[in-house]
């Protein structure tokens, strides 16, 4: 099978084995270790020299964590949300009592930073704001850099939504000033799903001691506590960890410009192939994902009969649209273990099953 949906993506075999290893003690050496090894890489990565955690737990985990540990009920919250992803990182704030204020954005577009500047003038009792560095429902990358710049102007805490952008994208963790930073093993990491991982940066410490949402779990303080004797404070995932650590050999030997550029690449390719086949893209412009493409349905297909045949016929597992998008678009997931090949499969997969379908006679 060619699976192509937006995490959990494809393992390389070595990542596969390094996953059924045999268990180790995470109270010993062994574990501690691995912990260092993993989170020196993962520094490298995130850009920064921030501490990085890591939860047993997908993105979403690491979204909830960001917002108890740096917020406290009633803190003014705005949300700039460019699809789904960004829906949920605000409902998330909204559920554990923060007081919201949403900056929403047609699907398909990016974050307007002026917007977002005029939104923080409006209030300057906002407290943090909540952004999505690639928007996996949509296929659009903000422009993080903009945007921080803006918000570091005006003060506010911002928390970074990059689940599905680090080790595909270009963040600057340390460079652009983001003060939380989520992400999580079954995206761009090429590891099974069960880890998220997550930089804090000084001004979310600073707000974790201030912070009085309810959290155990997440603790952010507990896992720092841990982190500088090489532990988590709960049992970790083990064998995630392991995979998630020769992911990080083979970023490491690949060398992260030329993973970052082979995405570029394969972005670009993948939403040049689609035009080809006379296919609409939802996101077009400089803010088009290089890690996700979605693709609007064609006039007289169903979404869904479209991804079956491609699954049964052609063995390509594409994803949907979710939420609003539902049946209005397909998407291709080019993030992690990926090269051309995968794609051109993608693309003629497409090709054929589209012919064979047809548009629907009225
Ligand atoms: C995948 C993803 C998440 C987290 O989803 P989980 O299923 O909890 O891992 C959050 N945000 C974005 C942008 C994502 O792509």
């Amino acid at each position: 099978m060619n699976l192509r949906i937006p995490g959990p993506t494809p393992c390389p075999p070595e990542v596969r084995a390094a996953g059924a290893s045999p268990m180790i003690d995470h109270r010993g050496e062994d574990f501690v270790s691995l912990h260092r090894r993993i989170v020196s890489r993962l520094q490298a990565v995130f850009r920064t020299r921030n501490e990085v955690l890591l939860l047993t737990s997908s993105g979403t985990g690491a979204l909830e964590a960001a917002v108890v540990n740096t917020l406290s009920p009633g803190d003014r919250v705005l949300a700039v949300t460019v699809g789904p992803f960004g829906d949920r990182f605000a409902e998330i704030a909204e559920a554990h009592g923060a007081a919201l204020t949403r900056l929403p954005f047609e699907p398909g577009l990016p974050a307007d930073p002026a917007s977002v500047d005029r939104a923080l003038a409006a209030d300057p009792s906002i407290r943090a704001v909540l952004l999505t560095h690639n928007e996996t429902a949509t296929g659009v990358t903000n422009d993080v850099r903009s945007i921080s710049r803006i918000v570091r102007a005006r003060g506010p805490l911002l928390l970074v939504d990059s689940v599905s952008g680090l080790a595909a994208l270009p963040l600057e963790t340390d460079g652009w000033g983001l003060d939380v930073v989520a992400t999580a093993s079954q995206k761009a990491w090429m590891t099974p799903p069960g880890v998220a991982m997550v930089s804090v940066g000084p001004r979310a410490w600073e707000a974790h001691a201030r912070a009085r949402m309810p959290r155990f779990y997440f603790d952010f303080g507990r896992a720092r506590e841990f982190a500088s004797k090489g532990q988590t404070p709960w049992t970790p995932a083990i064998s995630v960890l392991f995979s998630l650590s020769t992911a990080l050999d083979r970023i490491e030997r690949e060398g992260l410009d030329a993973v970052l550029d082979r995405h570029r690449r394969i972005g670009a390719r993948t939403r040049d192939g689609v035009r080809s086949l006379g296919l609409r893209l939802l996101a077009e412009g400089p803010h088009a994902s290089d890690s996700v493409t979605a693709v609007r349905a064609p006039d007289g297909i169903e979404v869904s009969d479209l991804r079956r045949r491609l699954r049964a016929e052609q063995g390509v597992v594409l994803a949907g649209g979710q939420g609003s998008l539902k049946g209005k678009v397909f998407r291709i997931a080019h993030l992690g273990w990926v090269e051309e090949r995968e794609i051109d499969e993608v693309l003629q997969a497409l090709r054929a099953v589209l012919a064979s379908l047809g548009p629907r006679k009225g």
